[in-house]
């Protein structure tokens, strides 16, 4: 994972906050767990209507406890051929911040293998924190920085169920930041 350069100059606040900004506030209710693992058994019957159906219960229970407008939810088979430029794009999702519509595709686009569990949740948060910085922190954009993936991870943990790991970042050339796996793995 690598985080974005820094703008130049216009934004550059916004980014620096969200840079920094890395504790998030997670629910504690144990409603996403449950949620995730009826995603996660849906996966595995590779029923769709399901996955989409516990896609758009995990959303719209974020949204609840975020105080944000509810996101649309597609669930693709595979990834698009055409990526729209507004949107953010990686690579089992995006996100478009002006029609707040996510898209997550179960399938990868070369061998198409049914995505991982795994990396199915965690693009789902991904794109939420995506849509978390737009209406809920308000910055001007939504950038890749280590706050970013950050706040991105621990919701991912807190859906799993599993302990937060903290992110330990290796420093690149441009200000940009790469996570440091080893030393993350290790969490020292
Ligand atoms: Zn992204």
């Amino acid at each position: 994972m690598l985080t974005d350069a820094p703008p130049r100059k216009a934004n550059r606040a916004g980014f620096l906050e969200s840079d920094r900004f890395g504790n998030l506030e997670l629910p504690k209710n144990g409603h996403l767990t449950g949620i995730a693992r009826s995603l996660e058994s849906a996966m595995k019957e590779e029923i769709t209507a399901d996955v989409r159906h516990a896609c758009g219960e995990l959303l719209a229970e974020l949204s609840k406890f975020y105080e944000v407008p509810e996101c649309g939810i597609r669930v693709l088979a595979s990834r698009p051929l055409r990526v729209r430029e507004t949107w953010t794009s990686e690579l089992f999702g995006d996100y478009s911040p002006d029609t707040m519509l996510i898209r997550v595709w179960m399938r990868t686009a070369i061998r198409k293998e049914v995505t991982s569990f795994g990396t199915f949740l965690s693009t789902l948060c991904h794109e939420f924190c995506h849509h978390l910085d737009f209406h809920k922190f308000r910055f001007p954009d939504s950038w890749h920085t280590r706050g970013f993936y950050e706040r991105a991870g621990a919701l991912y943990h807190c859906a799993r169920g599993t302990p937060p790991k903290r992110l330990f970042w290796a420093p690149l050339r441009g200000g940009r930041w790469r996570i440091d796996w080893p030393r993350t793995n290790r969490g020292t």
